[in-house]
């Protein structure tokens, strides 16, 4: 025990949340939905007990402290409980994204070396596939109740029948905090990808981080939508911050479509949802097609990609739900900036405060942000220079798991891979992923910057800009664009919107049209796919 301090040193563990909100919040719900109408409720008390009767479960079945337990599933109840189940007894619970690439998939499990899988029936089709090749699976539970379904998959066992082998007077043992909790896998769209280990330690902390009010601001009043899955870093920490506040959890389950999801919302009467900006723009599109109001959601978190300045105007003025924009990665646990107003923007004008909005957001204590040059020398928090972002802190990654792909710098800050700036306010703003900058003439273009103004031209669906060479510039933006139905706008009729908007030279070179973008399996804008397509075949003016 260290001298200095008159204080228990109890260890932040991941258990203590789940008692916690049996004790203090027991009779609040958590609803599980399929299309859009809840098929399953019990309460936080109901899922403690679940909990640790499937913790005892696992121990009974040899799974030990340290091993990987994986999940192919759709945020419900069942995937709540298995979540504090396996960290409870020192295991890794391993969230499988199975909107990878199969071979991904089977590359993420291979080498987490899962012993255990907790698979719904979505996803049976997909385990069989990699089944053969992932020799450490020992044990197969499907979270199905029909027993026709384990015909599918004759080796399994079913969900309930696990969980009820299990003793029911298990208690929660007590274990190092920097103990491995939960294993996410990156989806980088280059070479394999690479898993973070959260400890119980940086688990805990980020959860009280994420509840803050200029954080998540999260209460015991909330009704919570996770609309983001488990299985993208761990659904933005909810299913954790909502055991903290004692908030309702509602899981939407597979139906992620703009109508389930508003029919949920309205009978729930949720208050609060997180996910990425193409989800709350179908939403924005059901809400203007079908002429109709959510009428309890207060603020939706948006993350994972920047959110167009037209999505926050549309939200906060037509609907009056008020927009936290938020950054952060795999590697950040993920929440590392989230953006809420100061004292001293409440009365500056409302053009300001979309300016302020649009950036990513100032960092959470715990997290230590600067921004770089490429040899490592720091730049000015003027909100002009940008450069590369470094972070650390308790919650930031410091190695990946297994691997010897580099996560640190010199110095040992984290390197994000994204291009920023940062503000005297403590506010950044990303301008880009640092590979998807666009070099020209030796200055740096923001790709985002150019979307977000092709996204505020009311012809145009999607944007995504991207660098094609050039001989004498080395690279120049054009401008992907997708139309909206029935328009029919000519390139240079949205290249005119970019005037008085950008420098002249930011402007793109030109533009073209696709019927889609393509997006990867965490929502996000596959621009390594779109430079593939566009770079050759799109001659570059002179
Ligand atoms: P992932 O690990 O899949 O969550 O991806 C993390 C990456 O998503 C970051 O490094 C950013 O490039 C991007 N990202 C996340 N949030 C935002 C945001 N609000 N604005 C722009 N890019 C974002």
């Amino acid at each position: 025990m260290p001298a200095g301090s008159s204080m228990m040193t109890m260890p932040l563990q991941i258990s203590s949340l789940i008692r916690h909100a049996d004790r203090v919040h027991g009779d609040v719900q958590i609803a599980t939905a399929a299309n859009g109408e809840v098929v399953h409720r019990q309460t936080w008390s109901d899922t403690h007990r679940r909990s640790s009767q499937l913790a005892a479960s696992l121990l009974a079945l040899g799974i030990s402290a340290g091993e990987r337990v994986a999940t192919m599933a759709w945020s419900s109840h069942r995937h709540l409980e298995i979540y504090y189940a396996v960290t409870g007894i020192g295991a890794v619970c391993h969230t499988v994204n199975p909107k990878l690439f199969v071979e991904q998939v089977r590359y993420t499990m291979q080498h987490a070396e899962d012993a255990a899988v907790f698979v719904d029936l979505d996803f049976v089709p997909l385990l069989l596939q990699i089944l053969p090749d992932c020799p450490s699976l020992r044990h197969i539970v499907l979270l199905e109740d029909d027993p026709e379904a384990l015909r599918l998959i004759p080796t399994a066992i079913s969900y309930e029948q696990f969980l009820a082998q299990g003793d029911e007077d298990f208690e929660w043992p007590g274990f190092d905090e920097n103990a491995g909790a939960y294993l996410s896998y990156t989806s980088g769209t280059t070479g394999n990808p690479k898993g973070v280990l959260y400890s119980h330690r940086s688990t805990i902390l980020h959860t009280w981080a994420q509840s803050l009010p200029d954080a998540m601001n999260l209460r015991s009043q909330d009704v919570i939508a996770p609309v983001i899955q488990f299985f993208h870093v761990n659904a933005f920490g909810l299913p954790c911050a909502a055991a903290m506040v004692g908030a309702k959890l509602v899981f939407p389950g597979a139906a992620v479509d703009a109508a389930s999801l508003y029919a949920l919302f309205e009978s729930e009467q949720v208050t609060m949802s997180a996910a990425v900006p193409t989800l709350w723009q179908q939403m924005l599109n059901h809400l203007e097609a079908n002429n109709c109001q959510l009428n309890t959601l207060e603020r939706i978190v948006v993350g994972g990609s920047a959110c167009p300045p037209k999505l926050m105007h549309a939200y906060q003025k037509q609907y009056g739900i008020k927009i936290r924009h938020v950054w952060g990665m795999t590697e950040t646990s993920p929440l590392g900036v989230t953006n809420a107003f100061k004292a001293k923007h409440e009365n500056i004008g409302e053009e300001q405060r979309y300016a302020v909005q649009a950036k990513q957001g100032r960092p959470l204590f715990g997290v230590e942000m600067k921004i770089v040059d490429s040899e490592q020398k720091e730049l000015p928090r003027d909100g002009r220079a940008a450069g590369d972002i470094v972070v650390r802190g308790p919650w930031i990654c410091r190695e990946y798991y297994r691997s010897d792909a580099p996560a640190l710098n010199e110095d040992g800050w984290f390197m994000t891979g994204d291009v920023g700036t940062l503000d005297p306010d403590g506010y950044m703003q990303i301008t880009d992923r640092s590979k998807d900058v666009i070099k020209t003439g030796g200055e740096w273009i923001s790709s985002i910057a150019l979307e977000n103004i092709a996204l505020s031209h009311d012809s145009i669906a999607d944007a995504a800009v991207i660098a094609v060479p050039h001989p004498k510039w080395d690279e120049r933006p054009l401008l992907v664009a997708v139309l909206k139905p029935g328009s029919s706008a000519k390139p240079d009729q949205i290249l005119a919107h970019f005037n008085g908007k950008v420098a002249k030279w930011w402007i793109p070179d030109d533009v073209v049209f696709a019927d889609s973008l393509p997006y990867t399996a965490t929502g996000k804008i596959d621009k390594k796919r779109i430079r593939e397509q566009w770079r050759k075949q799109k001659p570059v003016k002179q």
